[in-house]
């Protein structure tokens, strides 16, 4: 790592000093001397390397070993969907079940490097606000880092989220409100408590980790891009990571200038992204009264909505939204089908791809990766509206319930 950058004015900042949002107020992101790793770092070497992401530590902000911070983050399957592929018209669907990583989801990388980097930069009590499980994660990561955990969420999260974070030993406050209420309420706290603030993109490091995702499917792929990437947009800090990860590895020579279409997939509860994509806008502007089962996607302005639109745009990819009950439906579809339980925000994917490849948008032997970004089993109240274990005039029959006499 060299320094840090600002993504909207250029600014330059110091690495190894304390940052948030650059005086501008936009997020930084971190650059390394890619040339000179060029020379030092190959593909090749990583038969040898770790089996999680830190596999792909010399790209990482992380300077020395003893900071990080692992509990095996990264590495999940790319799983080959074919039974889903076949009924959609996909050939070639793939599933990077993102759900088998620890805390149940994706923000595991993220904060896996985020709080590595608090290690480094000796920074004790941390605080975020959260949709849910990048608060899990933190908590994890932090147990396990021996720091303090300050997490304030929407009262309503799904209980899996409460409950880890609680096992975790954070210190955990629930908010009447979204999101960006709880990001507000910490953004008002933080100095007075001495917090340092990891939320999405205003802290510069889980971004680093996220875009591991990037190396990851390239390297699983033998190198070679698929044509398309599902992704499920919240604050977008993942397609963010991807798009700058596909840049970094063809400045280290790794992959050509191909890139994946990039699809921002979005709830029709909270879709900001897809109206800016259709409005063909530079911004977001704040979703009112936002609401989704994916309450990874309940996301009202991301911060970093321009960069999510750029790398839209300039993939040629495009953004699309799915209603609850659509994704809900390909969500157990996927599980009957697959053998894999996704989260609301994978199923929407999945949806999505359907539609794409209805609509004449994608081909039906492009390469398609869908992310899915975390376990179904976290969501079980979003899912037990499909599965009452009750139904009445069930009683007495197979897949029922039954009286034992
Ligand atoms: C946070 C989250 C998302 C959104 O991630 P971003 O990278 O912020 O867009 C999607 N799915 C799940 C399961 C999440 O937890
Ligand atoms: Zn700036």
């Amino acid at each position: 790592m060299t320094h840090l950058e600002c993504s909207l004015c250029n600014r330059k900042y110091e690495a190894g000093k304390t940052w948030n949002l650059c005086e501008c107020g936009g997020p930084l992101l971190v650059r390394y001397d890619l040339g000179k790793l060029r020379s030092a770092w190959s593909r090749d070497s990583l038969v040898s390397a770790p089996d999680n992401m830190w596999r792909y530590a010399p790209a990482l902000p992380v300077t020395h070993e003893t900071s990080i911070i692992t509990l095996g983050e990264g590495m999940t399957p790319l799983l080959h969907a074919a039974r889903t592929g076949e009924r959609i018209g996909a050939s070639d669907l793939l599933i990077k079940d993102e759900g088998l990583n620890p805390t149940g989801s994706f923000k595991a990388r993220g904060l896996s490097c985020a709080v590595s980097m608090c290690v480094e930069l000796g920074l004790k009590r941390l605080a975020i606000p959260s949709a849910g499980n990048a608060a899990s994660a933190l908590a994890a990561y932090a147990a396990a880092a021996g720091l303090e955990a300050n997490i304030f969420m929407p009262q309503d999260v799904p209980q899996s989220n409460f409950i880890e974070c609680k096992a975790y030993g954070a210190k955990v406050t629930l908010v009447d409100g979204l999101i960006s209420d709880c990001g507000r309420i910490v953004a008002e706290r933080r100095q007075a408590e001495g917090w340092f603030e990891i939320s999405t993109l205003k802290e510069p490091y889980r971004i680093e980790g996220k875009k591991t995702m990037g190396y990851e499917v390239a390297e699983q792929l033998g190198w070679e891009l698929p044509h398309a990437i599902f992704y499920p947009t919240g604050g977008g800090v993942g397609m963010i990571g991807m798009w700058k990860a596909f840049a970094e590895m063809e400045a280290l020579g790794w992959i050509g200038p191909e890139r994946p279409k990039m699809i921002a997939v979005q709830a029709s509860g909270c879709q900001p992204v897809v109206q800016a994509f259709e409005e063909g806008a530079e911004r977001s502007q704040f979703w009112k009264d936002a609401s989704t089962v994916a309450s990874g996607l309940r996301v009202p302005k991301p911060l970093g909505d321009f960069l999510i639109l750029q790398a839209v745009r300039e993939s040629g990819g495009t953004a699309i939204a799915i209603s609850d009950d659509e994704l809900i439906d390909a969500g157990i579809q996927l599980a009957t089908e697959e053998g894999i339980f996704v989260a609301p925000e994978g199923a929407a994917c999945v949806a999505a791809a359907e539609k794409l490849i209805r609509s004449g948008f994608l081909k039906n032997d492009d390469r398609i990766v869908i992310y899915n970004t975390g376990s179904g089993l976290k969501y079980l109240e979003a899912y037990a509206t499909r599965f009452p274990r009750t139904a009445s005039g069930e009683t007495d029959k197979l897949g029922g319930l039954i009286t034992p006499r």
